[in-house]
C-alpha cells in the first residue's frame, strides 16, 4: 500500500498517511496535531531531498573551484542520531 507524507499547512506538522484506496482525495483527513484540514501531500523522495520543513538540518550546496568552472556540490545530511 502506498504511504504518503502529508504537510499541515497551518502549523507544519508532517504526518505519513497509509492510502488504502485509489481515490485518496476523497479521503477525510486532518492534522493529527493541530487537526486542520489543510494538508499538502507531498511525495516522499522529492520532500526528502529537499529537506522540506523538516526540523532537521537542511541540504546545502557547497561550491568550489574546478579549473575554470565552479563545481556544486548537494550535501544532504543524514539521520542525526
Ligand atoms: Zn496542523
Amino acid at each position: 500500500m502506498p504511504i504518503y507524507e502529508f504537510r499541515c499547512l497551518q502549523c507544519g506538522n508532517i504526518q505519513e498517511i497509509i492510502v488504502t484506496r485509489s481515490d485518496s482525495d476523497a479521503l477525510e483527513m486532518k492534522c493529527n496535531s493541530c487537526e486542520g484540514k489543510d494538508l499538502e501531500r507531498l511525495l516522499s523522495a522529492a520532500s526528502y531531498s529537499m529537506g522540506a520543513d523538516r526540523s532537521g538540518p537542511k541540504p546545502s550546496v557547497s561550491t568550489k573551484t574546478c579549473g575554470e568552472n565552479t563545481c556544486g556540490t548537494l550535501n544532504i545530511p543524514g539521520p542525526t542520531r
